[in-house]
C-alpha cells in the first residue's frame, strides 16, 4: 500500500520526470501516474528484431546551448555526438533543409535576405516574406499543407519562427546548438534512469474525478489539459504521423541522412522518410545487418495518446486560453509540459522548464509555473 504522497506527478515523460527527480533529489515524497504501459511519453523508443533503434514518435534530436540542461540529461545517459542533417527530396535531387543560399542562386536566381519589420498577418506571408515564391512553392507549401490538413494561408504565421534560409550552405539543422547528441542506450532508458527510485504506477490514467488520495502539497498534470476538464469547452486539435515501417535486410544504407523529406503532393500523403540507422552510434551501426525506413503519414488524432503536434491556428489558442482560465481557479493542480500547456517544446526546453517549476516549487513560490 503506498502512503499518501507529498507531490503527485501525472505522467512519465521528460517533463514529469524532471520534475519527479528534482523533487526526490531534494528528499520530496513523490508518486508517479502513467496511463500507458510504458514510462517515457512521447520519446519512448524501442530496438527493432534487427537492431536498430527506432522512435516510437518520429526522430529525435537533442540539443541545448544550456550547460545546466545538458549536464542534467549527462546524469542519466551517456550521449553520442549527433548533429542532424536533413535533405528535401526534390526534382530528383536530395535537397539540404533548411536551404543554402547557393541552391537558391543555382535554381532561382540572386538571393536578397528579406527585409525586416513587416508583420505577417498569417503563415503564407510570414514564409514568403522569407524566401522566393519558387521555393515556398516547391518545398514549404505543399510540405504544411500535408502535415496541417489545411490551406497554409490558415495556419499561423509563428510557425514559420523555425524557417531559415543558410548564407553560408550550413547543412547542420541546429548548427547554434552547443550541446547536440543522441542517448547511446536510447530515450526510454534515460527516462527510466531519471525516474529510479520513484514509484511509478503504469497503466494508471488519471482524470479529474479520480478517487485518489490527493497528495498533502501538489499535483503536477502533464496530460492533455482539455481531456482534464473533460473537453468541456470542446477539443483542442492536435496533428499526428502514422508511421509505417520496413525494414530492408539486404541494404547497408538507403537514403543519405536520418530524415529525408518529401514535400511534394505528387510524392504521396506522407511527408517525410527515416532512416534510423543513421542515428545510432557508427560503432553500433556497423556491426547490424539492413536498415529500418519509417514512412510518416500526418492525420488528426482522436486518441490522446496519440497527440503530437499543437494545431498551430488562432481558434485553437483561444480555446487553450479557456481551458487556462479554469485551470487558473483549480487550486492544487498544475498544468504543465506539451499536453498541459499545449504548446510544442523541443525536449530541452521540456526539461528546463520543468527544471524552473521544480526549483520554484522547493522554494516555496505561490506562483511557480509563471
Ligand atoms: C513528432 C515529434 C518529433 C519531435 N522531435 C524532437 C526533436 O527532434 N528534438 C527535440 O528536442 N524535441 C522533439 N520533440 C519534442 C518532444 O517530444 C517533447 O519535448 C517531449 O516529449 C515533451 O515531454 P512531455 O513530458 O512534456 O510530454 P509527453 O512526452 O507527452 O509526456 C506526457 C505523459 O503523460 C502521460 N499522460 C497523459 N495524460 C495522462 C493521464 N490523464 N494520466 C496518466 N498519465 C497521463 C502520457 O501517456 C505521457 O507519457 C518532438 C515532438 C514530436 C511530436
Amino acid at each position: 500500500m503506498l502512503s499518501q504522497p507529498e507531490y503527485l506527478v501525472v505522467g512519465a515523460g521528460l517533463t514529469g520526470a524532471t520534475i519527479a527527480r528534482l523533487l526526490h533529489d531534494a528528499g520530496r515524497n513523490v508518486l508517479v501516474l502513467e496511463r500507458r504501459a510504458r514510462i517515457a511519453g512521447n520519446v519512448h523508443d524501442s530496438v527493432h528484431a534487427c537492431g536498430i533503434r527506432v522512435h516510437e514518435h518520429g526522430p529525435h534530436y537533442f540539443r541545448t546551448s544550456s550547460p545546466r540542461i545538458w549536464s542534467f540529461v549527462n546524469r542519466f545517459a551517456e550521449f553520442h555526438p549527433f548533429e542532424a542533417r536533413i535533405k528535401s527530396d526534390v526534382d530528383g535531387e536530395y535537397v539540404s533543409w533548411p536551404l543554402g543560399r547557393s541552391y537558391i542562386e543555382r535554381h532561382i536566381g540572386p538571393y536578397a535576405p528579406p527585409p525586416r519589420g513587416h508583420t505577417p498577418a498569417n503563415f503564407e506571408e510570414a514564409a514568403l516574406a522569407l524566401m522566393p515564391a519558387p521555393v515556398y512553392d516547391k518545398f514549404v507549401k505543399p510540405y504544411n499543407e500535408k502535415q496541417w490538413g489545411v490551406p497554409a494561408k490558415t495556419l499561423s504565421a509563428d510557425l514559420c519562427r523555425r524557417f531559415d534560409v543558410r548564407e553560408d550552405d550550413d547543412d547542420r539543422l541546429t548548427p547554434k546548438a552547443l550541446h547536440q547528441g543522441v542517448p547511446r542506450q536510447g530515450y526510454t532508458a534515460m527516462v527510466q534512469a531519471m525516474l529510479e527510485g520513484i514509484p511509478v504506477l503504469l497503466n494508471t490514467h488519471f482524470t479529474a474525478a479520480s478517487s485518489w488520495p490527493r497528495p498533502r502539497r501538489l499535483t503536477f498534470f502533464t496530460g492533455p489539459i482539455d481531456e482534464y476538464f473533460g473537453y468541456c469547452d470542446g477539443r483542442l486539435a492536435y496533428r499526428a504521423q502514422r508511421r509505417v515501417h520496413d525494414y530492408l535486410p539486404d541494404v547497408r544504407l538507403q537514403q543519405p541522412c536520418v530524415q529525408v523529406n518529401n514535400p511534394l503532393h505528387e510524392q504521396g500523403a506522407h511527408i517525410r522518410t527515416i532512416e534510423w540507422k543513421h542515428l545510432m552510434p557508427a560503432d553500433l551501426a556497423a556491426r547490424l545487418t539492413g536498415t529500418v525506413l519509417t514512412m510518416e503519414t500526418p492525420f488528426t488524432p482522436d486518441d490522446p495518446r496519440e497527440y503530437e503536434y499543437p494545431f498551430p491556428n488562432a481558434a485553437n489558442q483561444a480555446l487553450y486560453r479557456r481551458y487556462r482560465e479554469r485551470a487558473a481557479a483549480v487550486t492544487g493542480v498544475l498544468f504543465c509540459g506539451r499536453l498541459g500547456e499545449y504548446r510544442y517544446y523541443d525536449m530541452d526546453q521540456a526539461i528546463g522548464r520543468a527544471q524552473s517549476i521544480a526549483t520554484r516549487v522547493l522554494a516555496g513560490d505561490e506562483d511557480p509555473a509563471r
